[in-house]
């Protein structure tokens, strides 16, 4: 099958969270297993200045390759693309969001036609490659050359639909009739991420569990109606880690590799992390770790609920994120009061983030909601055992075998959990096999990948 994606960030080129993970690593997985897949992506400002090895078809195509050969294809835009932010400027949503993506769409689909790819499928992603369903089904509905393409869209994260005032409508280059509400229309104002939902082939997500709570008005964010709707158009579908950059053995980033075979290197990393971060050197203590947004989606109400009872347990915390103001004043407040206590990093730090997953005891990620989430995938591999709130993804994934959950969403809960947590660690013979056990879990690619090719063949039989 010949397989387009069509997202915002893909790693290695640009990423902001875990959208960049999947559309990086799910095409590798699909080209072993012989897939022809291709990418197109915005040319952000740090797409140019890295250091990939560009390459150029045609004048104006350039594209770069990652596996064996798939072409990850820059769409360029001095305008809309040139600039250090992809969606955002200092915690600001750039005031032409709809504008860039719906060119990024409307660019992607000719670009097909451009380079002759006649996909059979087009992968869209989130609210901003939304669009691309409904111009196939629209502006292009009359094309041959798309003639036997379908769509199938990830939802990533249904809290973030991409909604603009009406006003801004035209600028989607679409008739004023789909301006309604089996189209974009959602409470008198555009909502691109409903759009696609409602013109692509298929809709999916990124967890079983997930699929299932978007339909529910608790976890929908007002499109639960549209996902009934098309319920039997709607899959989900665990994402995977690709483990030749997650991994123990191989990662170039951490102090020292590690195996389930030789876990006391593991203790290592721990020591180097609590140098780098300027804690008291205490194999004996818990280290927990966090590598988040500093969202409240991620926890982070509950966490500064219970931040003060948390510090006052022997233990020690680092935290790695950016996000909400208001959590990095509660956090930052917290660390002049315990300083031997908590780490807190306010940035983007890829080395870091793979010296938490190493280093840590326990993997803290109490999300109020979670599509799949990725932070607890990863840490299981490094043996830093996850404890979450047991929702979407993170139910799918976390079970009393490989970490901790709770039920309940509320700071007591987070607090009586962290706490059998942390008994759990003084436990040598406990930790060691909890330890054992997460390290064996497999959520590689290899397995997604299959499903999402039945998907694609769904697809097709639209
Ligand atoms: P999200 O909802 O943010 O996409 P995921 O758990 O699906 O959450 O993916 C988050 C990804 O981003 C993970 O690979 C995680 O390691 C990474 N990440 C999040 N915050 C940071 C940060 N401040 N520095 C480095 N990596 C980060």
């Amino acid at each position: 099958m010949k397989i387009a994606f069509a997202a915002s960030e893909v790693v290695p080129f640009a990423k902001t969270g875990g959208l960049a993970d999947v559309a990086g690593a799910l095409p590798l997985a699909l080209e072993k297993l012989g897939e022809e897949v291709i990418i197109i992506m915005p040319a952000y400002k740090a797409v140019k200045k890295a250091a990939f090895k560009m390459l150029s078809s045609k004048e104006g195509i350039s594209y770069s390759i990652i596996g064996k050969n798939i072409k990850v294809y820059f769409i360029e835009s001095d305008c809309y693309f040139n600039r250090d932010g992809l969606y955002q400027d200092k915690g600001l949503d750039y005031p032409d969001n709809l504008e860039r993506f719906a060119f990024f769409c409307k660019r992607s689909i000719d670009l097909l036609k451009e380079i002759n790819f006649r996909a059979d499928i087009i992968h869209a992603h989130d609210w901003q490659t939304a669009l691309v369903p409904v111009y196939l089904k629209t502006l292009y509905a009359k094309d041959p050359f798309y003639k036997n393409t379908r769509t199938v869209l990830t939802i990533h994260n249904i809290g973030y639909q991409g909604l603009f005032s009406k006003g801004e409508f035209p600028k989607t280059g679409l008739d004023w009739s789909l301006f309604n509400i089996d189209g974009l229309e959602f409470y008198d104002r555009v909502n691109l991420l409903k759009g696609g939902m409602e013109f692509c082939d298929i809709i999916n997500t990124v967890s079983p569990t997930y699929s299932k709570e978007i339909q529910t008005k608790e976890f929908g964010f007002g499109l639960e109606g549209v996902l009934t709707k098309r319920r039997n158009r709607l899959f989900g579908i665990l994402n995977g880690v690709d483990y030749s950059i997650w991994g123990p053995q191989n990662d170039k980033f951490i102090v020292k590799n590690f195996s389930p075979k030789n876990i006391k290197d593991k203790y290592q990393n721990k020591l180097g992390l609590q140098k780098s971060c300027n804690l008291p050197l205490r194999s004996d203590l818990p280290l927990l770790g966090i590598v988040s947004r500093l969202a409240e989606q991620k926890g982070f109400d509950i966490l500064a609920e219970a931040i003060d009872s948390i510090c006052k347990m022997d233990l020690q915390l680092v935290i790695l994120g950016t996000g909400d103001p208001k959590y990095h004043e509660i956090l930052g407040d917290m660390v002049k009061i315990y300083p031997k206590v908590i780490s807190l990093n306010l940035k983007f730090d890829d080395t870091l983030a793979h010296n938490i997953y190493a280093g840590s005891d326990i993997f803290l990620m109490p999300s109020r909601y979670e599509p799949c989430g990725l932070g607890q995938i990863i840490s299981l591999k490094y043996g830093t055992i996850p404890l979450v709130f047991a929702t979407g993804g993170l139910a799918d994934t976390v079970n009393a075998d490989n970490g901790f959950s709770f039920n309940t969403y509320s700071s007591e809960e987070l607090v009586k959990t962290i706490k059998k947590a942390t008994a759990a660690f003084s436990d040598n013979k406990i930790w060691a096999k909890l330890v054992a056990q997460a390290m064996h879990c497999d959520f590689s690619w290899d397995e997604s990948a299959k499903i999402y090719i039945q998907l694609y063949a769904k697809a097709k039989q639209v």
